[in-house]
């Protein structure tokens, strides 16, 4: 299979059609980014890269880092992980209170705000140095000291961070939050704020194409069965609200971020990390959407 010629080819075609959405602005550092860049990069299990547009470009990966967190934590709690969060698409956005107040506290998935803080709270009292230690884990994966937290970009965070206070404060009262709010907050603004390219973010969801071992940093990093079980989380609630569309498209396990990353893999084939920053009203990147899916069109193949 010739992946360099598929992407160029779906970079061309994309292109040439150029469907639009709009950039995050919910704070002003990701309302500021150059629209129009674009990115693909494709990794196949033998560390093989193929590259087209802005794929060595860093950007802000965002909710893409609730997948790193999550494969860190999974690996430490194991299923006692699923007491304190479920595994059902929620079917709203990603920032939404609404289904916490009827189950209890207990958010539907670990892709969800609500569930992604529970992770980072179980990954704040068990990591002694936390935002440091997912920096130096993404590094590891990537196979280089790649990971950048854009300083700006989390204070800004900080500085709009009214609903997911408000969340944290919610899974505290149904005693589903350890450590203080304040603290696991500050290490989840971090993770949104790592800048990082296409290239290195594919290389970093390599293990997930290769039964949780990373050819990048050399070891198993979770289980083949945990590899699966993230895989599976990806395809029912990696898109929020949209996530049975992503399914129905594209057809692979994937994770999108608001500053327009989509990271995805085909199960012992290849990862695939695709970056455009203008996003849907469902704060998924249009062109990294359509590319995919024109990917797997093209390949004939996907989970399916
Ligand atoms: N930093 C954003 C938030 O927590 C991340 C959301 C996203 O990428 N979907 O609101």
């Amino acid at each position: 299979m010739d992946y360099q010629k598929l992407i160029e080819e779906v970079y061309d075609e994309i292109q040439k059609e150029n469907p639009r959405g709009k950039v995050a602005t919910y704070i002003p550092e990701l309302a500021n980014v150059d629209p129009d860049q674009f990115g693909i990069a494709l990794v196949d299990l033998k560390g093989n890269v193929f590259g087209v547009g802005d794929y060595q470009t860093a950007f802000s990966i965002q909710s893409v880092s609730k997948v790193h967190t999550l494969a860190m934590v999974f690996h430490v709690f194991k299923s006692k992980l699923w007491s304190r969060v479920n595994v059902e698409p929620s079917g709203n956005p990603f920032n939404s209170i609404a289904q916490l107040e009827f189950e209890k506290g207990i958010p539907r998935n670990p892709f969800i705000n609500a569930g992604a803080l529970v992770i980072t709270d179980a990954l704040y009292s068990k990591f002694e140095r936390p935002t440091d230690q997912i920096s130096d884990f993404i590094n590891e994966l990537s196979g280089r000291s790649c990971v950048r937290i854009n300083q700006e970009v989390k204070e800004s965070e900080k500085n709009h961070a009214e609903r997911n206070t408000a969340l944290a404060y919610f899974l505290k009262a149904h005693k589903n939050f350890d450590n203080k709010v304040e603290d696991v907050l500050d290490v989840y603004f971090a993770q949104c704020a790592i800048e990082m390219s296409c290239e290195d973010l594919a290389k970093s969801f390599s293990f997930l194409a290769n039964d949780g071992y990373s050819i990048f940093a050399k070891r198993e990093i979770v289980s083949e069965s945990h590899a699966r079980r993230i895989n599976a989380l990806m395809l029912t609630c990696g898109f929020y609200d949209e996530s049975g569309e992503f399914a129905f498209r594209v057809g692979l396990p994937g994770k999108s971020g608001v500053g327009g990353g989509i990271a995805a893999v085909m199960p012992h084939k290849f990862s695939v990390a695709v970056w455009c920053p203008e996003l849907n009203d469902k704060g998924n990147s249009v062109k990294s959407i359509k590319a995919l899916e024109l990917l797997t069109d093209k390949l004939k193949f996907s989970l399916f």
